[in-house]
């Protein structure tokens, strides 16, 4: 972005800009709501201050990006399906504020469950405790989760890995600028293989891994397809292909009675299911609901030795 532009506004010239904004949002789509969660973000305005529309007579107004560099994000926005949340560079997720870009899949709603899944998993009477001891985030991304584990175990060392350094670069930031970074220990690698120091030790693993089947990616949003990275989503044929890797190769990493913890799409719920049962090593299977009501999480122990 050319730095050489003034980033300072008139309140009038950003009220006609949104002005326009809704009016092209209505226009091709796209929630309107979008408009002014952006200026929330990108010209530090609050709610209030947009709903009454108070800004309007503000001398300046200083922003993260040029008028017009905001303006071209904004076309993408409507005419190529760019998620907003990759302009703002930001996404809410449970308590903090997360910076995305498109090198990592933006934290959902949905995914928050998870960290609330791992606190309940964790009273399972066990010594030493669950909350204590070694958590990993495998396929961490933005470092969402392991953000979240970080800040739900206070006890415990998180471990993150992604196969992308792209990824890790934002995780690593985040962890930075959230306060984690002492308590995260990031890793490039597929799945388990950088933990190999720490086999048997894990307490437990949470992972939000690619689910989508391949086939059906063409179908997703194309805010999604176009615009997310399709590592973090494409699951191979029937979308289990990294789930039934975690499933196998899970057992060694884990303590007796730590908690196996992942995310899955709509219908794959009965499989994934059978999948733990026949490996053998697990026990106390549980399938937990979204708050859409859609069949989400996997969550299970390994069995005491
Ligand atoms: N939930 C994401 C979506 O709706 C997919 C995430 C994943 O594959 N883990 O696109």
């Amino acid at each position: 972005m050319a730095d050489t532009q003034p980033r300072v506004v008139s309140g009038l010239e950003l009220w006609q800009w949104r002005c326009q904004a809704i009016q092209a949002a209505i226009a091709t789509d796209v929630s309107v709501a979008e408009v002014d969660w952006l200026l929330q973000e990108v010209a530090g305005l609050d709610r209030l201050v947009l709903r009454l529309e108070s800004f309007k007579n503000w001398q300046e107004i200083q922003l993260k990006l040029p008028l017009k560099d905001l303006e071209k994000l904004w076309q993408r926005r409507l005419h190529d399906r760019l998620p907003v949340q990759y302009i703002a560079g930001v996404t809410p997720w449970r308590q903090f504020k997360i910076a995305v870009s498109n090198a990592v899949l933006i934290p959902r709603p949905e995914t928050e469950s998870l960290i609330d899944l791992a606190v309940a998993s964790a009273l399972n009477e066990a010594i030493p405790p669950l909350q204590q001891g070694h958590w990993v985030d495998l396929g961490t991304g933005s470092g969402a989760i392991a953000l979240g584990l970080a800040n739900v175990f206070p006890e415990a060392t998180i471990h993150a890995v992604d196969y992308s350094f792209e990824a890790l670069a934002i995780a690593a930031a985040n962890a930075q600028n959230l306060g984690f970074a002492d308590r995260i220990q990031f890793y490039q690698g597929s799945w388990w293989e950088p933990l190999t120091p720490l086999k048997g030790q894990f307490s437990g693993i949470v992972s939000n891994p690619p689910y989508i089947p391949t086939s059906t990616l063409p179908t997703l949003q194309p805010e999604v397809i176009r615009h997310e990275p399709h590592l973090a989503l494409d699951g191979g044929a029937d979308g289990l292909d990294c789930i039934r890797h975690l499933i196998a190769t899970s057992a060694d990493y884990l303590r007796p009675g730590g908690v196996w913890l992942i995310e899955m799409m709509a219908g794959q719920a009965d499989t994934v299911r059978e999948l733990l049962q026949n490996q053998g090593s697990y026990s106390n299977i549980q399938i937990y609901s979204d708050l859409a009501g859609i069949e989400r999480f996997a969550l299970a122990y390994i069995n005491p030795r």
